[in-house]
């Protein structure tokens, strides 16, 4: 069954082997703060129970409809002494230590989010780490996906996977280090273009601007496309086109004028349209993928998540103009390079930013610097602090599309679905910056990362540019002698493969969360990137017999590191328990499901499990 496939991927699902995890009817909470707060929940419910005390009218603590594991959901009145009074009892107080040693364990220096990102990470770690054993490719695909999102600098050390090095093979020192510029280039306070200065394109002379913004000769057909900004899988490609190469420009022109930004951010539609075609003509031309189509495609995606129904009326004029303004501004100036290449071959803007979210501050910077030119400022008529909230917004925005970010930003999306708030109309509460930066920063994420859920046919078309592009970045690493980077290597690729990896193990995880956040208003988005799995999944060549990895010479075997900080030690120690029992069980070797769940809900309960109360190992039997 395609969505028990989908499921069996998903990383969640696994937490429940990590950390037995708690178990409300058949939601599984897995992020730690939502975990705490929903056992404290149990046990205020279990002391009703055990105690006949009536519950306060003014409680703010809602009875949970589906209480936790020792619950006792009905509210039946125990007497003492009975048998279930006991058990109650003990189960409360068992869940009450679980509770108390969870947050005596919590550092005062680590976040509730870097809590959740940290399990996340260990989690995805630890699914990578059998999918890289798995085959050659499977182990490529798996140090793309490490390399590209998860941040190496958190507390987390990454997982270096790789093939252990052959004695032969020796890695030539990188003989022409790749320069954005000549490395006698301008002062480094300059903001300047990698490939071209910043400049400025002197769009419109005449009084009358364009319908769509753009100078076309095909005006009406572009407008029939133009028509559909509101739905999901539009003909972008097309857009292309009929806009002479100017789709940025048209989209968001017609997105700004269709929710009436124009006139409640008091931007003039001249202004506008110079600083939208300025900053199109910034986008790299020459790039495959991270080109301005690239940028008006999310612009769009982004407009139509903004409309779903569960975020009605929750964002102000300005936060949307802001989120829109992102979307159009988050790859400019991309020189068609990852920051790992950027970092690797000490760019000029590697060393302008320190190694951090490299290309990211550039685009923020570069779009900001646009805004400058003589009749750009679309912001001109905000009031100083309207401006301010802005720049705030579109800078937090635009560096969590750094695909490094990812998992934190998901971690958090998990948190606040299994935390969430809904007011009374079933929209959205989101009542301070935090909440509503996190939603706006993931809604973004999710349009760049959402080539996979649209129309087979854009979705392919996507992936054909984007390996394009990486393939041209290794054979600059190949000509200048460095290691070729993860999936960019043209003679040894597996596209289709590495597309089910992207989708299982990033993609996917990240709309189910949002359509669960959402719900259910992006049922169908979620539906077609299953389908699309399906298809990438059919389109695989089929593979070596499976005994091939154990043939491979002992040296070139893949090994998985992970580098943990001391305190996490106890915790990987416990994974890796984890770990075997479960591959025992993968390979049908040794013990039965039961044996499995036993041995993974003890060690849970050893470390920062949830306690094994009869309901989880019910739970996991089942799966
Ligand atoms: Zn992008």
């Amino acid at each position: 069954m395609n969505l028990a496939l989908m499921n069996l991927c998903s990383i969640y699902i696994h937490a429940h082997v990590e950390n037995c995890t708690t178990c409300h009817g058949e939601d599984l909470i897995v992020t730690p703060f939502a975990q705490i707060l929903a056992s404290l929940r149990s046990v205020r419910n279990n002391l009703l129970s055990l105690t006949n005390v009536p519950a306060s009218n003014k409680s703010r603590r809602p009875a949970q409809s589906s209480s936790g594991r020792a619950g006792n959901a009905g509210g039946v009145q125990l007497a003492q002494g009975d048998e279930a009074y006991t058990r109650l009892a003990t189960d409360t107080i068992e869940e009450l230590d679980w509770c108390l040693d969870q947050l005596d364990t919590i550092q005062t220096h680590r976040s509730v989010s870097d809590m959740a990102s940290l399990k996340f990470k260990r989690m995805l770690n630890k699914e990578l780490s059998h999918f890289s054993e798995s085959s050659r490719s499977g182990n490529q695909i798996s140090e793309y996906i490490c390399s590209t999102f998860l941040d190496k600098q958190q507390e987390f050390d990454l997982p270096s996977l790789r093939v252990e090095e052959n004695t032969e093979h020796v890695t030539a020192p990188i003989s022409q280090p790749y320069r954005s510029r000549s490395p006698r280039g301008p002062p480094m306070s300059q903001i300047s273009g990698v490939k071209r200065p910043l400049s400025h394109t002197n769009s419109f002379t005449g009084e009358r601007l364009p319908t769509f913004g753009v100078e076309t000769p095909n005006e009406n057909e572009l407008g029939t496309l133009l028509g559909e900004l509101d739905m999901w899988g539009i003909e972008i490609f097309k857009i292309g086109e009929l806009s002479c190469n100017r789709p940025l420009t048209c989209v968001a022109y017609t997105i700004f004028q269709s929710r009436e930004l124009l006139t409640s951010l008091m931007i003039p539609p001249k202004t506008f349209l110079n600083f939208m075609t300025t900053l199109e003509d910034h986008y790299v031309k020459d790039n495959p993928f991270h080109n301005s189509l690239h940028a008006a495609d999310v612009t769009q995606s982004t407009n139509v998540l903004l409309n779903t129904p569960a975020l009605e009326g929750v964002f102000t004029p300005l936060e949307v103009g802001g989120a829109l303004f992102a979307a159009c501004i988050h790859d400019v100036d991309h020189p068609g390079l990852t920051n790992q290449f950027l970092v690797n071959s000490s760019s000029e803007l590697a060393l302008m930013y320190n190694d951090e979210s490299v290309l990211e501050n550039h685009h923020l910077a570069v779009a900001f610097k646009l805004l400058q030119n003589q009749g750009c400022d679309i912001f001109c008529n905000m009031q100083k602090k309207q401006r301010q909230t802005l720049r705030k917004m579109v800078i937090d925005i635009v560096l969590s599309t750094d695909m490094s970010k990812h998992m934190s930003l998901l971690a958090d999306l998990k948190t606040m679905v299994e935390t969430k708030k809904v007011a009374g109309s079933g929209v959205l509460l989101l009542d301070n910056y935090t909440d509503r930066i996190q939603v706006l920063e993931n809604l973004v994420h999710c349009a760049d990362l959402s080539n996979p859920t649209k129309p087979l046919s854009l979705y392919k078309r996507w992936v054909a540019l984007l390996m394009e592009e990486f393939f041209l970045q290794g054979d600059k690493e190949r000509e200048s002698g460095m290691d070729i980077s993860p999936m960019c290597d043209r003679h040894n690729a597996t596209i289709e493969k590495s597309q089910v990896g992207f989708i299982d193990y990033i993609v996917h995880p990240l709309w189910e969360t949002w359509a669960d956040l959402v719900h259910p208003d992006a049922q169908d988005i979620l539906d077609t990137l299953e389908e699309n799995r399906d298809y990438y999944q059919s389109m695989i060549p089929p593979s070596p017999p499976p005994s091939a990895a154990d043939d491979m010479p002992q040296d070139e075997k893949i090994r998985f590191q992970v580098t943990l900080e001391e305190s996490d030690q106890e915790n990987l120690a416990e994974l890796e328990e984890c770990d075997e029992s479960e591959s025992r069980a993968d390979a049908g070797s040794t013990t039965t499901t039961g044996t499995t769940a036993t041995s993974a809900a003890g060690s849970g309960s050893a470390g920062g499990g949830k306690p094994s109360g009869s309901q989880n190992q019910a739970q996991h039997g089942g799966m």
